[in-house]
């Protein structure tokens, strides 16, 4: 099977050639494993980081290894307990056809519950680090009027309907490009809605909340997250759940500028990671699940198919070529 291994650590924005697709044997499972074809793998921006040796909360993508990340696929050969072929399993190998997988950190899926592909979206880590991040870490309660950036991607447009369902007084999402404004807006039912690319940050957010703001959901950093400190209303609440306008960066960014307002407005300000919040997967699963079957909450994924795409994918991603969740689908 072939499988994608990172050749050399990106300096600023990768490129193709910093990845090489190679062909690995297919290692039959040992005591405990399950062999797993893979049938869709996850791309996501977090993986941006495991390029780079910087210290981090994950450690880094070795030089010349596969890589790593979600992914779902089918069970074909078995030596685990419980774990049958033809099963659906949820891992963490992907960026690969044939994955090996320790069945102690596989979990089962129904591709009869849900569509596999959600698992690693709107049912998986995204859209729990949305729910979580919006719920604990912000802290939101119904009146709150919410913006949020990168709203139409896998996390942001599910913080976005999550507020609208809990009873956010305004729900206001950016986005970089005019089409998904269009989404936002028709789709998902924000309230507000601007492209980033379209103007001052700062001047586009005033015009959507006159109000303000009481929670900023932060998935971009920079002007995003000065523009939304200079909106904040007493009291806000900031949950930083990435900066990606600053992952591809080769020297600091400046904003924000205005990090001294947090006394003025004693505004609280707390990162978040998915990681921490684990306990509330099933409630997550419960109430997210039900919302997509009513038709309440909507996504949407951007396949891209064919491990040779892999690459191609990530790199669409950073550059804002998905609507919602980014998956890369394998034929069989
Ligand atoms: P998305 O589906 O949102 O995809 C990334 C999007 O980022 C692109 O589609 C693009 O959309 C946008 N983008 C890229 N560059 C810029 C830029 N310079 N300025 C503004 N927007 C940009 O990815 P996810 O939903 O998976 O992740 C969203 C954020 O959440 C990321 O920052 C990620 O690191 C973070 N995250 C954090 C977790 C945690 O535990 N802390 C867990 C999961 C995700 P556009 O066209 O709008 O520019």
């Amino acid at each position: 099977g072939r499988e994608w291994h990172l050749v050399a650590r990106p300096q600023g924005w990768p490129t193709p050639a910093d990845f090489a697709l190679r062909e690995a044997p297919v290692a039959e499972p040992g005591e405990g494993q399950v062999l797993v074809r893979n049938i869709h793998f996850s791309v996501d921006p977090y993986m941006r980081g495991r390029m780079s040796t910087a210290k981090s909360y994950v450690e880094p993508f070795e030089l010349d290894k596969p890589m790593q990340g979600g992914a779902v696929g089918e069970v074909i050969a078995s030596n685990a307990e419980g774990f049958e072929v033809g099963d659906h399993v949820l891992h963490f190998l992907g960026w690969r056809q044939y994955a090996t997988v320790n069945a102690k950190s596989a979990v089962k899926v129904d591709p009869e519950a849900a569509p596999l592909s959600t698992y690693l979206g709107v049912l998986g880590m995204p859209g729990l680090t949305a729910y979580a991040g919006l719920l604990r870490v912000a802290d939101f309660k119904e009146g709150d009027a919410v913006f949020v950036s990168g709203a139409a991607g896998a996390v942001g447009g599910q913080v976005g309907q999550i507020a609208k369902l809990k009873g956010a007084s305004r729900v206001i999402g950016s986005a970089g490009s005019d089409e998904k404004v269009k989404v936002l807006l028709e789709e998902y039912g924000f309230d507000a809605a601007f492209n980033y690319k379209n103007g001052p940050v700062k001047d586009q957010l005033k015009e959507a909340a006159p109000d303000g703001i009481d929670v900023y959901f932060d998935n971009v950093g920079g002007d995003h997250l000065e523009a939304a400190i200079a909106a904040l209303n007493l009291h806000g609440r900031i949950a930083v759940c990435g900066m990606i306008s600053q992952y591809n960066a080769t020297e600091p960014t400046p904003a924000p500028r205005n990090l001294a307002q947090i006394i003025a407005k004693r505004f609280r300000m707390e990162g978040l990671l998915v990681g921490d919040h684990y306990d509330l997967q099933p409630k997550f699963v419960e109430e997210v699940s039900a919302w997509v079957r009513s038709g309440e909450l909507k996504y949407r994924e951007t396949f891209v198919e064919g491990i040779e795409n892999g690459v191609e994918a990530f790199l669409g991603l950073l550059r804002g070529e998905n609507t919602g969740k980014m998956v890369v689908s394998l034929p069989a």
